[in-house]
């Protein structure tokens, strides 16, 4: 029987993570231009903001980094989110295409970086959202993320002049209270938060707190019927193909995570950083080679494909092993 020494196998292992992280910590994100497919519109300086129409009476705007939509109905303008950085310019673009006032306020989440404008439209609108968003609004108190008026547990069509609207709630996901908004007629699907068009997640996959409910949202958006994805950041609209991008990029964390954590010897580590006694360093250490590792193994697959995907992967692989294993 062949044995190998503990102590010489624990140095295979280190070397070998060590070899193999150099390799992630080499991609220095300044030195990989932005993907054409990633870019969207130019915004005019002059404003600070573009907006422009998706199609029929459906408009979004944006100001590079943040993402809202409105619509005309000929009954009053309906708001999807008012995004605390593009502020009184979400006012100025819908005076800019309409004279119909704003009737009503759709938030996609509780977040205050998306609705922390809301304050600006005053207080006449109906003001509509999740159960748990209303209960999250309720307990931080904040004038400027005005209270909804009504609210809904899984599923409201709401219906405004020529126009309808589907929010739906499946679950949690990025947040308590993250919603679908779907325009069926005009094929648009907003969804806030979990897909970045072009754009490697934002860390901890876009900030999750439920990874699973994130992977179950993703296939459930791929069920609607729509050709433009409104997501809320980032430079230009989604489509289908981002959200397939996205998930097909989740799944490599996961499995990249598994390979890691089959690679990675914690007792190997112990032995190296000085034993057991300094638990929390110790788990540390153990957590940052895996996410390490799968960072190595996912982010060359889709540097021509997710724009700044060496910025936030080892973060997107730390959360997901984290989900995993504490399942
Ligand atoms: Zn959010």
């Amino acid at each position: 029987m062949i044995t190998i020494d503990k102590n010489i196998m624990f140095v295979f292992i280190i070397t070998f993570i060590t070899f193999t992280a150099s390799d992630a910590a080499d991609i220095d994100p300044l030195t990989i231009p932005v993907l054409e497919s990633s870019r969207g519109p130019s915004i005019p300086a002059e404003k600070g903001y573009f907006v422009d129409e998706i199609r029929d009476g459906v408009y979004w705007v944006t100001n590079g980094a943040y993402q809202s939509m409105f619509m005309t109905t000929g009954k009053g303008v309906v708001v999807f989110d008012a995004p605390l950085s593009i502020g009184a310019n979400l006012i100025k673009a819908i005076k800019e295409v309409t004279n119909e006032p704003v009737t009503h306020l759709v938030y996609s989440h509780s977040h205050k970086d998306h609705i922390g404008a809301a304050g600006l439209f005053g207080k006449q609108m109906k003001v509509i959202a999740h159960q748990e968003v209303s209960e999250i609004l309720t307990r931080v108190q904040d004038v400027n993320r005005l209270l909804p008026t009504t609210t809904f547990e899984n599923e409201l069509e709401l219906t405004v002049g020529n126009k309808t609207v589907n929010l739906r709630y499946v679950g949690e996901n990025h947040s308590s209270g993250n919603i679908f908004i779907y325009l069926q007629q005009q094929k648009i699907l907003m969804f806030i938060d979990v897909i970045f068009p072009g754009w490697v997640p934002f860390a901890n996959l876009g900030m999750a707190d439920e990874v699973k409910g994130v992977v179950n949202a993703i296939d459930l958006a791929l069920e609607y019927d729509f050709d433009t994805l409104m997501a809320g950041h980032v430079t230009r609209l989604g489509n289908k193909e981002d959200v397939i991008m996205l998930k097909n990029y989740i799944n490599d964390l996961f499995d990249y995570a598994e390979q890691a954590r089959q690679e990675i010897s914690f007792d190997a580590i112990a032995q190296q950083s000085g034993g057991y006694e300094h638990m929390w360093h110790l788990y540390n250490l153990y957590y940052q080679a895996i996410a390490q590792r799968c960072d190595e193994l996912t982010t060359p697959k889709y540097l021509d494909k997710l724009a700044d995907v060496a910025s936030y992967t080892q973060q997107n692989c730390f959360w997901v092993n984290m989900s995993d294993d504490m399942e």
